[in-house]
């Protein structure tokens, strides 16, 4: 079909002479250069990923990746038995990030890829929950936590389990370890701790967390156990911050998830869940499927998922290593700080989070210094003009009347787009204080373009 057209003008074709269908199922057919030039046109308002800095998500790959991810299109990462070697670079991969992580046996504990952070959230929410029914638990369950993504409201909604989230102290943007033992029962079946959190992208303090959990063992309570969702700071710290303990080296620590679409430098769709031994996860969630006339455990919410992600994972973790993934991270850090410096040279704003790599992840997060004569969702609407997608929000609770603006810096942010970036701040700060916008903006109308459940408040 496509061939009697292509002496034609595309924009000429029948299928260009009216509006795509966008309702009803389409009656007709469409060419396929039609049918593409309507669809790749139409995302052209998308906006350039790699100027979106309220995600957390990669939006760079070099050519390899990508021509990995072209050439296992086709590959369902649950047939085991007949991609048997993209279900060995899986295996690999879980090896590779538990002995990352510091698992005693690294070499034999559990873990699985999953299709992100969520999903792996998920699995370890309910490894816990299954442990603690196995320890004779009974009633209603429920987990202690910090501000946290959506994705533990969600664990909590559709698993039914009692979130108990601890509002923040004036004084403190993450979850105080002091707080945590008085929202602690014997239903308590873990806490989560977020190593870089959504809202400033600061780690919790994951030891302080653990070693109050110990206290209240030792004093004849609960023994309750501790997941890290180290959904962006899994894969900075080991490298940037070896010193800051969060992970397996704690005892408390039974399960980690992260996503290999941060700052693993995985392409969009990748998603790890590790536990400290294979005794933390319960027998009854694994289910078992051919592979290579054995068969292999799998624990997954989802049947098929592609499996070019796992694949383009492991040639990260070969091609970078420890030292290349340092290199990287660092480079990304020095970035970070080069923003936050040029924020903070600017006047009106105050950093919550500068960048620094034992603080938190690779993202700069700022309030206003008093009152100025514009606020942040003002600015943020502005920056779009400029193609910037940078959010600004609301606190969590304990502190939601503060409205704080964060920019997450990735892969393939340079020093170069930190300067335009920048000179685009100032510009619109200039703007925004010549000509203030009407005050009735709501934050939907100024900030709308994030993903959240919560209206304004960036998950992605
Ligand atoms: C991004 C994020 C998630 C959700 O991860 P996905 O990979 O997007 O499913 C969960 N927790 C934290 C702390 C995150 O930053």
């Amino acid at each position: 079909m496509s061939d009697t057209a292509d002496s034609d003008d595309l924009f000429a074709l029948p299928g260009l002479d009216h509006a795509a269908p966008k309702a009803g199922f389409p009656p007709q057919e469409l060419f396929a250069q039609v049918a593409y030039e309507v669809v790749h046109d139409e995302l052209l308002l998308d906006g350039v990923s790699r100027m979106n800095l309220a995600t957390f998500c990669t939006t760079w790959l070099d050519d390899s990746a990508r021509r990995l991810m072209n050439e296992s299109l086709d590959k369902n990462i649950v047939d085991k038995d007949e991609y048997p070697q993209t279900a060995e670079l899986e295996k690999r991969c879980v090896r590779m990030i538990a002995d990352l992580w510091h698992a005693p046996d690294a070499a034999n504990t559990l873990g699985t890829s999953t299709t992100g952070s969520s999903e792996a959230a998920m699995l370890g929410g309910l490894a816990a929950k299954f442990r603690w029914r196995a320890r004779g638990g009974s009633g209603t369950p429920n987990f202690v936590c910090g501000p946290v993504q959506v994705c533990w409201e969600k664990f909590a909604r559709y698993f039914d389990i009692e979130i108990r989230q601890i509002p923040l102290r004036a004084d403190r943007l993450t979850m105080h370890p002091d707080d945590v033992v008085a929202h602690c029962d014997a239903n308590t079946i873990m806490v989560v701790a977020t190593f870089g959190q959504t809202f400033t992208g600061l780690f919790e303090d994951v030891a302080g967390v653990s070693a109050a959990l110990d206290r209240l063992h030792a004093g004849g309570g609960p023994d309750i156990p501790v997941h890290v969702d180290a959904a962006s700071g899994g894969f900075l710290a080991p490298f940037t911050a070896p010193e800051v303990e969060w992970d397996f080296r704690l005892p408390r620590v039974r399960s980690i998830n992260a996503s290999g679409h941060k700052t693993g430098l995985a392409p969009l769709g990748a998603g790890w869940a590790i536990w400290r031994e294979k005794s933390d996860l319960p027998a009854e969630l694994i289910f078992d499927v051919d592979y290579l006339g054995g068969s292999m455990p799998t624990f997954n919410l989802n049947f098929s998922r592609p499996g070019g992600q796992v694949i383009t994972q492991y040639y990260w973790f070969i091609r970078l290593g420890r030292t290349g993934y340092t290199r990287v991270q660092s480079a990304i850090y020095e970035v970070t700080r080069h923003l936050a410096e040029g924020l903070s040279r600017l006047g009106p704003f105050e950093m919550m989070h500068d960048g620094r790599p034992e603080r938190g992840i690779t993202a700069v997060c700022w309030r206003l210094r008093g009152e100025q004569g514009f606020n942040l969702y003002d600015l943020s609407d502005r920056l779009r003009g400029r193609g910037w997608l940078i959010a600004a929000y609301p606190l969590p609770e304990g502190r939601e009347n503060e409205t704080i603006m964060r920019a997450v810096i990735r892969h393939g942010f340079t020093h170069d787009m930190a300067d335009l970036l920048l000179a685009d701040v100032q510009r619109c700060v200039n703007q925004l204080e010549r000509h203030p916008f009407s005050t009735s903006l709501t934050r939907a109308e100024s900030g709308g373009f994030t993903h959240s459940a919560k209206p304004a408040v960036p998950n992605a």
